[in-house]
């Protein structure tokens, strides 16, 4: 019997350690987000990324020879859970994203000398990046769409095109950027990987577009996403991460890990949400009781506590299977999570809010912050609607439809066939001796 849902004392400790770390240290800090500029707020929690390079969980996402651990999924997964619970907590552990994707992406794909120049680089904080791929005029769930062009000049190739949701853009050292390299050859062999400088000529970055999560429209903060022109953008051959045509393999090594890690920061976030709701649910009191002791309120603990269960144990067991036999393998796994994670995540942070009331509406409290970062997890890395019909898709491989006019489970066909095969039996049974 191998089922076991247990975690290593070890690797216990050291959870329990940074969950510490992140409720005393990391949570403070968020309430001065406003009034602090970003890299005050970076230089704020120095003391504490110190304390986790020593503790050996820096960049714990990436193998040990760059630095990290190699933990695998499952422990990286549990880790991510800690981490999600606050937006600052992924840079006090040098796994904040999109560096941290990107990361994957230069340790998998880069060369030795785009190792040296951006990786390590990366790694000690003293790049940023951003993944450049999404773009107003097509659909990002469809990426075999791309119209942003790379065509090879000599030894150059030069870029053109139009993105949007370039996540921290405006403050990159330098974006990858997917682009198609030969329209002609099978969809998902048609583009490739770039690491463009930011300050290469012909990269103009328009604009950081206001969203849901931050409404006023801003320019150069962290979290901000960029709508970016590539006008004859010329790189040198060398910027190629990979093979030419590899961009969706390098896409998909990077983005299925990375699912997995949002789905438990998802798991994160709910659950200070549901601490919320559980607190408050003991302190107010209406119509003559506590809200906790009214039946409605009864039912979205207890629908709360019962979907965070089924979306961490589906998350867990995502993970599982990659580190057991690789990304691909756990295709329909992922799926399946992006989009039940992302709706638990909504539901949960939707209850705890609508129970602080106006308390809950207002910025006094985090919850409404929670809810528009909530309402983003539906869309990224995929909107829902792609991933179901993806898991469909994969599940109804497994069935084929029965010849003949009735289901396989037809009662009346199953009877007739039922009486001609047990027909001795049927009058052994029946008869009167
Ligand atoms: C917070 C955030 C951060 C992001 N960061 C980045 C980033 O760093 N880099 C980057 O390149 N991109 C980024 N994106 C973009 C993101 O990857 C895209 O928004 C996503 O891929 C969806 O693409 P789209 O917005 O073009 O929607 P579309 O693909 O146009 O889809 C629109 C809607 O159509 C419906 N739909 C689509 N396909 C189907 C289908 N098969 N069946 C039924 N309905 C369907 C869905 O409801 C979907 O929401 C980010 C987005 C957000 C919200």
């Amino acid at each position: 019997m191998a089922w076991d849902f247990s975690t290593e004392p070890e690797f216990q400790e050291h959870l329990d350690w940074m969950a510490e770390l992140v409720r005393e240290e990391i949570w403070p800090l968020e309430t001065l987000l406003e009034e602090l500029e970003w890299d005050q707020i970076m230089r704020a929690i120095e003391p504490v990324q110190q304390r986790v390079r020593e503790r050996g969980l820096w960049a714990a996402h990436l193998d040990p020879e760059l630095g990290g651990q190699g933990f695998g999924q499952v422990k990286l997964g549990l880790m991510h859970e800690i981490l999600g619970t606050s937006p600052l907590a992924p840079f006090a552990f040098g796994n904040a994203a999109p560096d941290s994707g990107n990361s994957e992406i230069l340790a998998l794909a880069g060369t030795p000398e785009q190792k040296e120049r951006y990786l390590y680089p990366l790694l000690a904080g003293d790049l940023r990046s951003a993944f450049s791929m999404t773009e107003p005029e097509n659909a990002g769930s469809d990426p075999t769409t791309l119209s942003t062009r790379a065509v090879r000049d000599g030894d150059d190739y030069v870029i053109n095109g139009h993105k949007w949701f370039s996540s921290n853009a405006s403050i990159a050292d330098f974006l990858i950027v997917m682009a198609v390299t030969d329209p002609d050859a099978r969809r998902y062999q048609r583009a490739s990987m770039f690491v463009v400088d930011a300050d290469t000529p012909g990269v103009d970055i328009v604009r950081d577009v206001a969203t849901m999560e931050h409404p006023w429209e801003s320019w150069g903060k962290y979290g901000n996403h960029a709508e970016i022109l590539y006008r004859d953008v010329r790189v040198p051959k060398e910027a190629l991460l990979g093979a030419e045509g590899a961009g969706f393999l390098i896409a998909q090594q990077r983005l299925y890990p990375g699912r997995i890690h949002h789905c438990m920061r998802w798991l994160g976030v709910s659950k200070r949400a549901f601490d919320m709701l559980c607190e408050y649910s003991l302190m107010r009191e209406a119509h003559g009781s506590k809200l906790s002791e009214k039946q409605t309120i009864q039912n979205w603990i207890a629908d709360s506590a019962a979907q965070m269960q089924a979306a961490r144990l589906m998350t867990l067991n995502a993970a599982w299977k990659m580190d057991a036999e690789g990304v691909a393998a756990a295709r329909r796994e992922i799926s399946l999570i992006k989009f039940f994670g992302a709706g638990v995540l909504h539901d949960v942070v939707d209850r705890a809010l609508q129970i602080h009331g106006s308390l809950g509406y207002s910025t006094d409290m985090p919850l409404e912050a929670m809810y528009r970062y909530a309402r983003g997890a539906r869309f990224y890395d995929g909107p829902d609607e792609v991933h179901r019909e993806s898991v469909a898709r994969q599940i109804l491989r497994g069935y084929e439809a029965p010849e003949g006019p009735f289901p396989s489970q037809h009662v009346p066909t199953r009877r007739a066939a039922a009486r001609e095969k047990f027909a001795w039996l049927l009058e052994a049974v029946t008869s009167n001796d």
